[in-house]
């Protein structure tokens, strides 16, 4: 998009000026055009008006055009003649002599007001010329008696203006080059702000949220975007602390009258005096309060900010030892759906982790394993090494997670739609939690299933190295 923005304001730089170059551009070729077409035309008049002024009516000459003289050589040279009312040519210069130009009598006899004209012809296919034609009138009677003309090329004005065209169509790639560099370049500056603060918060989620955006320059339009980000985001820190603080407090508070309860009711249990029902209604109770227990501490766990998972206690472990304990413990549950728990009993494989979370995290994805195989299904538990990490596979014959839901699993109180197949009750935060305390061991949870399929979750941890 923002690339985007850069090429549109490059793009329109170049058409305004391209519009505006070739709008200027034809003005001034327009105007230079007619300032050497009336140069031209004006020294045209001078040098007719010349050899009009010359002519003495006593005598019926013209002194600028009398043989032997140096202006009549001069004339002879140029393009230059005299024709009479008659018809007759009383001058007419090597130029007109040699060509046959006809005279324009018809245009010269139409002009009442007896006053000068110019005209123009072509000759070949791009010569082009132009006449001044004056009258000579008889001061007495009034009537025109001759009409002097003279006559020139046009190609130095068409020089000209070919060479400004030429000119104008050179240096029209060099602007708009010119203009195109320097439009992308303030523009990449203007934007480039906006970039960082860009890259910088689609970076910044709910474990980052101290992080800010770049502001490079506080005092410009995008400078207070950023500091108005900024603002946002420290009133958005503060509500999720909040939030997290009350989390805590709550988790904390219902954590021990949910295990008061717990223990009450397990002791109740092995009353013998109690009639069969209330047991039985005794047993199912007390499988809600572990699960409420184990929901509590998922809030508790969850209530943590990222720095505290980082900060874990971390120590030599045996992952062969902790996977095989928990196996142990969580066969009740297995046997009770009639299950098959397989535990791939290898040798003592160490990594460097907190006991604590990392029982959590296996604890979290063999509770789903079971939670979400049916009755008779199998569940297997296997552990290998693979480089220089530790590889668990904790696999079932379950329902599978549809493709459509996998991306999201892993996201705050998500739960799929196979679950409405399935009689499960959960809150959607195990395999958050779950994989979270895989990333702060420096580790991956990868996930291999689909609708029916089973599924495997592949946890991956480095090694303990020493
Ligand atoms: P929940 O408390 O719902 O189990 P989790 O975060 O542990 O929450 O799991 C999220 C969702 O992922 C579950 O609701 C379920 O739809 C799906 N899921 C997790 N593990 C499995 C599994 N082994 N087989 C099928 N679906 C699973």
């Amino acid at each position: 998009m923002i690339k985007l923005i850069k090429v549109r304001i490059t793009i329109f730089g170049i058409v305004i000026v391209f519009v505006l170059f070739m709008t200027f551009g034809i003005f001034i070729y327009l105007g230079l055009e007619s300032l050497l077409q009336n140069q031209f035309d004006r020294r045209l008049y001078l040098q007719a008006d010349t050899i009009e002024d010359s002519y003495v009516h006593a005598e019926g000459k013209f002194k600028f055009l009398e043989p032997g003289t140096k202006n009549y050589d001069q004339a002879k040279n140029k393009r230059v003649r005299v024709v009479q009312n008659t018809g007759d040519v009383l001058f007419e210069s090597e130029y007109f002599q040699e060509r046959e130009i006809p005279f324009p009598f018809e245009k010269a006899n139409q002009r009442k007001d007896k006053k000068y004209f110019y005209y123009s012809y072509q000759r070949g296919e791009d010569r082009f010329y132009r006449s001044i034609v004056i009258p000579v009138v008889d001061p007495q009677t009034q009537e025109v008696l001759s009409w002097v003309e003279v006559s020139d090329s046009k190609r130095y004005i068409e020089a000209s203006l070919s060479y400004f065209r030429k000119l104008l169509l050179a240096s029209l790639p060099l602007v708009l080059i010119g203009v195109a560099a320097a439009s992308f370049y303030v523009v990449n500056r203007l934007i480039r702000p906006v970039s960082l603060m860009a890259q910088r918060a689609e970076k910044i989620t709910s474990e980052n949220l101290n992080s800010r955006v770049p502001v490079i320059n506080p005092r410009d339009e995008v400078g207070r975007l950023g500091i108005t980000f900024n603002q946002l985001l420290k009133r958005l820190e503060d509500a999720f602390r909040q939030q997290q603080q009350l989390l805590s407090n709550i988790s904390h508070e219902l954590k021990t009258p949910l295990t008061i309860l717990r223990t009450h009711w397990e002791a109740e249990i092995s009353n013998t005096r109690l009639p069969q029902a209330t047991r039985e209604k005794l047993v199912g109770d007390i499988e809600e309060l572990a699960r409420l227990s184990k929901m509590v501490d998922d809030l508790s766990l969850l209530s943590r900010s990222m720095e505290d998972l980082t900060n874990l206690n971390k120590a030599k472990l045996d992952l062969s030892e902790l996977l095989g304990n928990l196996v142990h413990d969580m066969e009740m549950l297995a046997e009770a759906k009639e299950q098959t728990l397989v535990w791939q009993n290898g040798s003592a494989l160490y990594v460097n982790g907190d006991q604590r979370y990392l029982k959590r995290l296996f604890l979290n994805l063999l509770d789903n394993a079971i939670k979400y195989t049916p009755q008779g299904g199998q569940v297997s538990v296997n552990c290998s090494v693979n480089g220089n990490t530790a590889q668990i596979e904790i696999s079932d014959s379950g329902i599978g997670i549809p493709v459509s839901d996998q991306p999201h699993i892993f996201e705050r109180f998500y739960r799929a739609k196979n679950t409405k197949y399935g009689a499960t009750k959960g809150s959607g935060l195990g395999l958050t939690i779950a994989k979270w305390i895989v990333e702060a061991h420096g580790g991956t949870l990868a996930i291999q299933s689909g609708t029916g399929k089973g599924s495997t979750f592949v946890a991956t941890l480095p090694l303990f190295l020493s």
